[in-house]
């Protein structure tokens, strides 16, 4: 039996200079559906550092035509990228459940966190403020204004693979800069589809360019490379602190957006339907695979008992399935590792004394026995000090702490090294209050999940979760331009700060 032409998997190449081309290697890779691994989608070139720096130098050839193209002009292209995104919504959302697994419902979301950071970025092209500041001296005018930066290299995640890139190359096409772009080696279809809407829409040649391969070759060639002016990663801890010391040799900016270890608190005096429905989508949501995810649940313990049995209950009611399926509450994990980070950990929990409530297998069933299942786990009776408590897992993996009062949920709270999301349900404005002030988070939810980032609101995390930037809203528009201090002296002759300047 002949393979129909439809049904072969699509060849995608890199986009460099304005045209396609393979990896100088010759080599691909390929990439495969989570909830099916047999089902090969499409394959990408396997690239490395020749094809890295072919990139590098069209992108900063680009980079002197486009840094001089009006921000306004610049940011009428982004309008027309919301368009098509807009256009292409369900498409986009199919081809990213197919290659990373989550829902639909959360695909769409995903793609719209795309298009509503286009139109944010096309009006803030008309913004860009910068400062008029009064000279000390007479007949001289003093002012601090944007200026693009040069290349960017952007390297990102699987678990947002449409909102992550958009958060960082929209912004960073805005303020003038040109991008190399290296996406998840899980996600690449998405990734190319979204640079193909770039092109569609009237980015100049050599202005985006995508390279496709491993983090290790293709993503440590950009962050090394001495024509890269700056680096926006997002990803885990580990990597970050590698990229952070590669890059400081040539003295990069680098935007950090790394792991976390988020919490919910459930208090006494909250609204428990609430709370159950906050956490059931914060901890299994893109099945837990969300740097915001819930991963730590802090209850009262004079509702512990009783929430906890209603969470069990509903948790084992989830639906575990092919994100393609409108009745699919839980998608699988993103690959085999992943999979088995989460059986590491379930299994290092029981050995420290944490007991299984619900979940910590791979699912039975014929179904779902090509995919990379896992059913949602809860673990009851952990403590503060257990590995499963303080590191990220990065699955459908709850654990359920019990706490005295607020002061000791947030202790609990702010006992980890990351820092990027938090949430607090209770009716008490006092406790709301208390929470606000002494989490130690980027990011506090107060009768919501952790989960739930709008696109114009700042986007990012303290301690081991980054490196102090932010993204989203008008933070990242800080990371992505430099300042430049200009003064203008209409005198007609020297004057000189600090020393003519009359009392
Ligand atoms: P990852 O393994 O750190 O990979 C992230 C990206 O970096 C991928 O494109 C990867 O390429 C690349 N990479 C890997 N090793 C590299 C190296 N040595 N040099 C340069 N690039 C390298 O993370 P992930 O598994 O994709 O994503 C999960 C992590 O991201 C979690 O820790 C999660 O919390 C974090 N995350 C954080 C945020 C946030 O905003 N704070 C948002 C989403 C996710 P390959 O795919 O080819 O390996």
């Amino acid at each position: 039996m002949t393979v129909k032409e439809s049904e072969m998997p699509k060849q995608y190449q890199n986009f460099i200079n304005g045209r396609h081309f393979d990896a100088k290697s010759g080599k691909t890779f390929e990439n495969r559906n989570p909830a099916n691994w047999d089902e090969v989608l499409s394959t990408f070139p396997l690239s490395g550092k020749e094809d890295v720096d072919d990139a590098v130098n069209a992108a900063r050839k680009a980079f002197e035509t486009w840094r001089l193209v009006p921000a306004p002009s610049r940011g009428n292209i982004l309008k027309k990228v919301g368009d098509l995104l807009t256009a292409r919504k369900e498409d986009l959302a199919r081809t990213m459940t197919k290659e990373m697994g989550k829902v639909l419902l959360e695909t769409r979301g995903d793609v719209q966190e795309g298009i509503d950071t286009a139109y944010y970025a096309a009006s803030e092209a008309r913004r860009l403020f910068g400062h008029t500041v009064p000279s000390e001296l007479p007949n001289k005018f003093n002012m601090a204004m944007r200026m693009p930066i040069g290349v960017a290299g952007i390297i990102t995640p699987w678990n947002f693979p449409m909102a992550i890139p958009t958060w960082k190359i929209f912004p960073a096409l805005v303020c003038g800069n040109s991008v190399v772009f290296k996406p998840a080696s899980d996600t690449p279809e998405t990734a190319a589809k979204l640079v193909e809407i770039l092109i569609e829409t009237g980015v100049p040649e050599g202005v985006v360019n995508i390279v496709h391969g491993g983090g290790g070759s293709v993503g440590m060639a950009i962050v090394d490379h001495p024509s890269i002016d700056l680096i926006s990663f997002t990803g885990s801890s580990v990597v970050g602190k590698k990229i952070s010391e590669v890059a400081s040799k040539t003295l990069k900016r680098v935007s950090l957006e790394l792991g976390g270890k988020n919490a919910q608190i459930v208090m006494d005096d909250a609204r428990l339907d609430l709370a159950l429905e906050g956490v059931l989508w914060g901890a299994f949501g893109t099945t837990g695979q969300r740097c915001t995810a819930t991963s730590r649940l802090i209850v009262h313990e004079k509702v512990y008992d009783k929430f906890l049995s209603m969470l069990v209950d509903h948790t084992k009611k989830l639906r575990l399935g092919d994100g393609l399926k409108e009745t699919t509450d839980v998608g699988p994990l993103v690959n085999q590792g992943q999979v088995e980070t989460v059986e590491k950990y379930v299994r290092i929990g029981a050995d420290e004394g944490a007991k299984i409530l619900t979940g910590g297998k791979r699912p039975d069933g014929k179904e779902l026995s090509k995919g990379w299942f896992y059913e949602p786990t809860i673990l009851g009776g952990v403590t503060p000090s257990m590995r499963v408590a303080r590191e990220e897992i990065f699955g459908p993996v709850l654990s359920v702490i019990k706490v005295r009062n607020i002061t000791e949920a947030i202790d609990v709270t702010n006992g980890t090294n990351y820092g990027l999301s938090s949430s607090v349900y209770t009716q008490d404005l006092n406790n709301a209050y208390q929470a606000i002030r002494d989490i130690r988070a980027g990011i506090t939810y107060i009768n919501a999940p952790t989960i739930g980032a709008e696109a114009h609101m700042p986007f990012g995390g303290v301690k081991e979760t980054g490196n102090g930037h932010r993204e989203g809203g008008w933070t990242v528009y800080e990371f992505f331009s430099e300042w430049k201090t200009v003064y203008v002296d209409y005198s007609g002759k020297l004057q000189r700060a600090q020393i003519d300047t009359k009392e």
